[in-house]
């Protein structure tokens, strides 16, 4: 949805940016993004618009981080196909394989920091 929020209405967790299985997070970014938007209210006394302006660009960057991991994490949760479910397989035994496995482990540890940013800590 291109905006979250309309006037002094506002959509929050699943009901903004639904996440899902493949993503995780969505109980996480939900609580996380209630959190936030308290701070926001708190910081902009009275000006609404300004606080629910600052909310929302605060979590669209979090967000669209967690849902840009949907389409390749749906091939790990459910390959499509032969070929995506060899790629898993290959994977997983990489991971496990020592030197590849901790290589590995380095790329998924930045994807994570994306993960356990602390987005309401604004
Ligand atoms: C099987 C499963 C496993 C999950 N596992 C995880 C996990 O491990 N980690 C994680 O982070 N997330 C997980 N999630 C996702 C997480 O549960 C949701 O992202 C999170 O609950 C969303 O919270 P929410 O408050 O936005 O919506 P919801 O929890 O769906 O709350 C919406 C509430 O609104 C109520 N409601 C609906 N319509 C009306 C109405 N007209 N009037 C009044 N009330 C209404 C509903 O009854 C509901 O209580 C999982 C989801 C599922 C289904």
């Amino acid at each position: 949805m291109p905006r979250w929020h309309r006037g002094r209405v506002v959509l929050m967790g699943d009901a903004a940016w639904c996440l899902t299985l493949y993503s995780g997070m969505g109980a996480s970014s939900g609580i996380a993004g209630g959190e936030l938007l308290g701070t926001m209210l708190q910081r902009h006394g009275d000006d609404l618009p300004a606080a629910l302006d600052a909310w929302e660009a605060r979590m669209r960057p979090f967000i669209g981080h967690q849902q840009d991991t949907i389409l390749s994490m749906r091939r790990l949760f459910t390959p499509d196909d032969r070929r995506e479910q060899l790629l898993r397989t290959g994977m997983l035994r990489l991971m496990r394989a020592p030197g590849i496995g901790r290589a590995m482990s380095k790329i998924m540890a930045k994807d994570m920091q994306a993960k356990n940013l602390d987005v309401a800590a604004a």
